[in-house]
């Protein structure tokens, strides 16, 4: 796992980035700018990747990050860039080759695992992120609205709102039915079941084939947490929503009232 301590040295990294530009709003946040800034003299171009969602080749003098042409949404095309301006302030000259696994891996101490940590926050810095999260009940639908207002990826945001929520809320990564691996928030005091989805939890029920369900919904607390009986303990809410461009389900759980 990224420890806290690594993961403080690259949030306060993307931090002293922004300081180069004077950023007030997300509109603010110019990527091509800050590419260039600092003395890395990136430049941004797009094409000539098939695979790969993105690349960085960097030398002394400057260099190039280079996405997939096709990226869509455009939200996420930020997140990459944003991902390989990460990589050469933390990480140096090395080349980087990055798939959509790498972009997606915020769980295993790696150095994948801290160039997202570098682009989240180089594009939902906490000072104009936190306020808005602390306004709104949690759910999916609010996440998917911060990640429009900053213009990145939803999953980036999803783990975001759970850095900075003061809701005691958790959000679980799932795959075939599988849990993968999960954030929570520090008020989050509640360990996780691993292994199998529960066939009680919605995530478990999109993955048998079952109907979507739509915003926050009552979940049986031991259906998702450990020392929880299915039977005589309380409920939690639970958002659950496939992402079949990524082939797995986030849930955002949130402990909405005394269990
Ligand atoms: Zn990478």
């Amino acid at each position: 796992m990224t420890t806290e301590f690594q993961e403080t040295i690259c949030r306060d990294a993307a931090r002293r980035v922004l300081g180069e530009l004077s950023v007030q709003k997300p509109d603010h946040i110019h990527l091509p700018t800050l590419a260039w800034l600092g003395g890395r003299r990136l430049i941004i171009e797009e094409g000539g990747l098939k695979t790969a969602e993105g690349r960085l080749v960097a030398t002394a003098d400057g260099g190039v990050i280079r996405i997939r042409s096709d990226i869509q949404p455009a939200s996420r095309k930020r997140f990459t860039i944003a991902h390989e301006i990460g990589h050469r302030v933390l990480h140096g000259l090395s080349p980087s080759t990055d798939t959509l696994q790498d972009l997606r891996t915020w769980s295993k101490g790696s150095k994948e695992t801290e160039a997202n940590i570098f682009a989240g926050e180089l594009l939902m810095p906490e000072f104009l992120f936190k306020p808005l999260v602390i306004r709104e009940s949690p759910s999916l639908a609010f996440i998917d609205s911060l990640a429009s207002e900053f213009r990145t990826s939803n999953l980036a945001a999803a783990v975001h709102f759970v850095m900075y929520t003061s809701e005691p809320c958790a959000l679980v990564v799932s795959k075939n039915g599988n849990y993968c691996w999960s954030k929570k928030s520090p008020t989050f005091e509640f360990y996780i079941k691993k292994g199998i989805l529960h066939k009680y939890t919605g995530a478990a029920n999109l993955w048998a084939g079952k109907a979507e369900r739509s915003g926050m919904q009552r979940t049986a607390a031991g259906a998702w947490l450990e020392r929880f009986d299915l039977d005589d303990r309380g409920d939690i809410m639970e958002d659950s929503r496939r992402l079949d461009e990524f082939d797995m389900t986030v849930s955002l759980l949130w402990v909405y009232e005394c269990i």
